[in-house]
């Protein structure tokens, strides 16, 4: 049996006044012509990581608009993730073929997933079936018979994907109805382009991340866990990967501290489950930050949590996301949304979310990343003025009920 996540309850009535109008009024409307239609979401891992963070107030908003939603998580051991992990660093560019004993690591996992979904009681229940990123991506292809329409929904920037492993995920990818993709330069040139929709990610506005918290509670929350909320304070939040680029991160921060006297640095990252580098990544950064007083590392497995980013990102004076390749990267949003501005890498979907100079300020490399620092801490109006900017933007494209319009529609033109 798959295990089932539990999520809460949420209504579409309390984004009203936060979401867009127009964006609530449709996507009622279009969850209307849906009723009762019973989709199922795969992915693997119940935390840590942009896909979970959209699943968990997604499902229970769709089961508020009468769509009932499951999420279940696929099993694999360790290495499985090894070998997904692998792949998901390949599609977002790096070298790598995925070797004959990868091959059957991968195909013998999902096809022990596709048996053991099909034997789960609720199956032949779903009408839809969307099974996110590499992990899952070949379950379809061992299903034997699936009245469900399948959909892949691809997080990854895949703008140039490494060919070989394409070339081999390609073949499971194309057993799905339809495949999406975060933006048009993600899409590899030779999937057909009917069955290619895009849909950038959003951010859930109530969710306890991103939830109203005010600056006396935020401080007392970081100051809980040794952040002094009346120095300087700058903060990168992702998961432990190298394309997240901590280290580089660290090296830019110590270049801003030479100019900006008593500056703080945390980094804040998630264990994953589906993620077996991250340790490794950790064990890096705490080796050239460990006698460092004012470099912070805190981890979901210290007890940092959505509170605690929530926090970081209100009362960091820059958040910073230093990413080198990048799906989307809902932190950018998220620290936006609460009016922080941001200066982050120019990659992937991260100059989606600042454009027209809204935000923050695009870096391509440490000495960039630490004057961006440097100057919008150093000028706090202009700082304001392009969080402010920031924030309308997240408003009006990048907030959960966009996201679930856009989903909707898809699912409406799949079965209708
Ligand atoms: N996140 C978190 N705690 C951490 C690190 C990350 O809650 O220590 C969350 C972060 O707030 C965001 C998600 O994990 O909601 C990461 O999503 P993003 O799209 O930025 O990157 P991904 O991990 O999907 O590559």
């Amino acid at each position: 049996m798959l295990h089932t996540v539990d999520v809460g309850e949420f209504s579409l009535a309390s984004y009203r006044g936060v979401a867009p109008e127009e964006v609530l009024d449709a996507l009622a409307a279009v969850a209307a012509r849906l009723r009762g239609l019973r989709v199922l979401h795969l992915n693997a891992t119940p935390y840590g990581g942009g896909v979970s963070e959209l699943l968990r107030s997604a499902v229970p908003l769709c089961n508020d608009l009468d769509i009932p939603t499951r999420w279940k998580i696929i099993a694999g051991n360790e290495a499985f993730f090894t070998v997904t992990k692998k792949m998901h660093n390949a599609l977002q560019g790096a070298a790598s073929t995925p070797t004959p004993a990868e091959r059957r690591v991968y195909e013998d996992t999902s096809r022990r997933n596709a048996a053991m979904l099909g034997a789960d009681a609720d199956f032949d229940d779903f009408d839809v079936v969307v099974a996110h990123d590499p992990q899952p991506s070949a379950i379809r292809s061992f299903v034997d018979s699936s009245p469900a329409r399948w959909v892949w929904r691809c997080h990854i920037d895949t703008a140039e994907p490494d060919p070989h492993t394409w070339s081999y995920l390609r073949d499971f990818v194309l057993r799905h109805d339809r495949t999406v993709f975060t933006s048009a330069e993600f899409v590899p040139p030779d999937l057909p382009a009917e069955r290619v929709r895009i849909m950038p990610p959003a951010i859930d506005p109530l969710s306890p991340k991103n939830m109203p918290l005010d600056r006396a509670t935020a401080a007392s929350v970081l100051n809980w866990i040794g952040i002094e909320a009346d120095r300087p304070l700058v903060t990168q939040v992702s998961r432990f990967d190298p394309w997240k680029d901590p280290l580089g991160v660290i090296r830019a921060y110590r270049l801003a501290r030479a100019e900006v006297p008593g500056l703080q640095l945390a980094l804040v990252g998630s264990m994953a489950l589906d993620d077996p580098e991250a340790w490794e990544i950790y064990r890096e950064i705490t080796a050239v930050s460990d006698n460092d007083p004012d470099v912070h590392v805190f981890t979901n497995l210290t007890g940092v949590g959505n509170v605690e980013v929530n926090a970081f990102q209100r009362l960091s004076g820059v958040m910073v996301q230093k990413s080198l390749r990048e799906g989307f990267g809902l932190v950018v949003s998220e620290s936006l949304w609460k009016g922080t501005p941001v200066v982050a890498g120019r990659a992937g979907g991260i100059p989606l979310q600042m454009a027209d100079g809204a935000g923050g300020l695009l870096v391509d490399s440490v000495e960039e990343c630490a004057a961006g620092m440097v100057a919008l801490l150093a000028d706090p109006d202009r700082a304001r003025a392009l969080g402010a900017a920031g924030q309308e933007r997240v408003r009006r494209h990048f907030l959960l009920p966009r996201l679930l319009l856009d989903e909707l529609t898809m699912l409406d033109e799949l079965v209708n």
